[in-house]
């Protein structure tokens, strides 16, 4: 079988299920340095559109199926892997960090959010957190600068895309010997101010119905949804 996937011609990895994925990112102690980024359908529809989304998406080091049309497209093509959301392999990754005594820095969100995940991390995951940094901030040399003096092994960046890309990738070139991750609203949903769609709606590939229904402004991302089954169906990515 095999373990990537082509889609648009980027690579997507397969995974068997999250242990798998963990496991590509954390060994013997350390961590693989690099980034990872979530592929879903809306991703690559944009990376189809604009060549800026295409090499913000290839400039990653590993990319793994997030949207279940991701991953249903990699098993049409002979590539079955589980499909890996962003938010549960953050929190894996957190509780993997944990074990290892890894240093993690927090990026992004609003200050609050950013507060209290790096609470809630500290205190009931036992993350080792060196730095933190709400979404909000003036000087991004500054952050850059306290990034490398903390000498994080782990960062993750939740400014929205493309913004968190961008910023990874300055702060990779000061700071490479770390992995990164662009989280999106992950730390919201982990502070409880975001809700995640039912377990129902996960189970069957509903989520992005679930998402439309509660939050109807993101009816024009949802167009991208159809526009990647057309995409798909004939064979443009
Ligand atoms: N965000 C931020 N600074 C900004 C804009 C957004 O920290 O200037 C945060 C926002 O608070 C949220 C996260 O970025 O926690 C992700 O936003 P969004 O849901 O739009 O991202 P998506 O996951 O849809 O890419």
């Amino acid at each position: 079988m095999n373990n990537k996937c082509i889609i648009n011609g980027l690579e997507i990895s397969a995974f068997d299920d999250m242990g798998h994925a963990i496991d590509s990112i954390l060994h013997e102690g350390d961590v693989v340095s690099g980034c990872a980024i979530a592929v879903n359908a809306e991703k690559i529809v944009s990376s189809y559109e604009r060549e800026d989304v295409k090499s913000i998406l290839e400039s990653a080091s590993f990319r793994y199926p997030d949207g279940a049309g991701v991953s249903l497209v990699m098993a049409k093509r002979g590539c079955v892997s589980a499909r890996i959301p962003g938010c549960d392999l953050w929190v894996e990754l957190m509780k993997g960090s944990a074990s290892f005594n890894l240093p993690v820095f927090i990026v992004g969100a609003k200050p609050e959010v950013n507060l209290q995940t790096v609470e809630k991390l500290k205190n009931e995951f036992g993350v080792k957190v060196v730095g933190a940094c709400d979404g909000y901030f003036d000087n991004e040399s500054e952050l850059i600068d306290r990034v490398k003096r903390s000498q994080a092994k782990i960062v993750t960046v939740a400014l929205g895309s493309p913004r968190q890309e961008n910023f990874i990738n300055r702060c990779r070139e000061f700071h490479p010997d770390a992995f990164y991750m662009g989280v999106g609203g992950t730390y919201d949903v982990f502070t409880d101010r975001v809700k995640r769609a039912p377990q129902w709606a996960q189970k069957y590939n509903l989520e992005w119905l679930y998402r439309l229904v509660s939050q109807p402004t993101r009816i024009t991302r949802q167009f991208k949804l159809v526009k990647y089954l057309f995409l798909v169906v004939m064979n443009k990515v």
